[in-house]
């Protein structure tokens, strides 16, 4: 497993076509703008004209409602659709990808399998798994490619993807299902917690206003430690964690109540529903 984050990409030499300029397209493609990708090589298609000229004002990027217009300008396709729209759109757009054209993937719950049925054996084709904070380049990424993607077209999509956090690439695309347990719905498992400390500072005494900001930044704190430091969770912890002192209360009380066993039964629950859903 290899992984990169956000990287200077002025030198990047390709067109990139969203096709769909919703949520998730337009964190990535703010992502390669802030990165420094010109934006003239980033071409996004919407439904309508007015959600066109729209982009165009908000991004400074190209912007069509026309998909085989996008596809045929372009070097990489990525696809942003909802899942449900995403068999129509592959199938219609496969007529028009440049020769040896990259195609991306974020739709949840679709497989390379049925990426190849609907745009042709020889298509190369990177599937990934990204979460909300991509939205302020803060997100996790996975990514896998199938057999037909040269190590070229792997650095292309580790590039576009490390734009909006740090892309991980995956060696079986089954483990797509326990990235979605982690990272994908990782943030709202955080949103939760965030609300029940929150909720429980208010309790304590502390106003609503003064007991979010101080949950919100020790999440955001302990993250950032947890990023530059040279230990890992357990060992933060332990060091947190002094013999007869207040944060070992909290811990046992944690640990007696089973806080692990909650969580490995709720990412059970939802790589499964993952692979329901595939
Ligand atoms: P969204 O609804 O914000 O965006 C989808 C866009 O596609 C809309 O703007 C819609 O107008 C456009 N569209 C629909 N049909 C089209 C067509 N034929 N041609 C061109 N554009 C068309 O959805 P989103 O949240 O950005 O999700 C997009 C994809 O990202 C989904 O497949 C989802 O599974 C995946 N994804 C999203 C997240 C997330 O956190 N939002 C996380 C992981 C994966």
């Amino acid at each position: 497993m290899t992984h990169s984050t956000v990287n200077d990409l002025s030198n990047f030499p390709k067109t990139i076509a969203f096709i769909g300029a919703g949520n998730m397209a337009s964190a990535i493609f703010g992502g390669l703008l802030s990165n420094g990708l010109a934006p003239e090589q980033i071409i996004a298609t919407t439904k309508s004209h007015e959600s066109c000229e729209r982009t165009r004002e908000n991004f400074g990027i190209r912007a069509t409602t026309s998909n085989h217009n996008a596809c045929e300008a372009a070097d990489i396709v990525v696809l942003c659709v909802k899942p449900q729209t995403l068999p129509e759109v592959a199938k219609d757009i496969a007529p028009h990808l440049s020769p040896d054209a990259l195609v991306i993937s974020v739709a949840a719950g679709i497989d390379i399998d049925s990426m190849t049925r609907w745009m042709g054996e020889s298509t190369p084709i990177v599937r990934c798994m990204p979460n909300t904070p991509s939205q302020i380049q803060q997100g996790a990424c996975g990514l896998f490619a199938n057999d037909q993607c040269s190590q070229q077209h792997k650095d292309d999509a580790e590039s576009i993807l490390s734009s909006v956090g740090i892309a991980v690439w995956l060696d079986n695309e089954d483990d797509i299902h326990a990235v979605t347990a982690v990272s994908a719905s990782g943030p709202a498992y955080i949103f939760l917690v965030l609300e029940a400390m929150i909720e429980a500072g208010v309790k304590q005494g502390l106003s609503q206003e003064l007991s979010k900001s101080l949950a919100i930044q020790t999440v955001l704190g302990a993250s950032a430690l947890a990023i530059s430091s040279e230990y890992d969770p357990a060992e933060l912890r332990k060091r947190v964690t002094s013999p007869g002192g207040t944060t070992e209360q909290a811990i046992n009380v944690f640990e007696s109540k089973n806080l692990r066993a909650i969580f490995s039964d709720a990412m059970d629950a939802c790589a499964n529903r993952s692979k329901e859903l595939a």
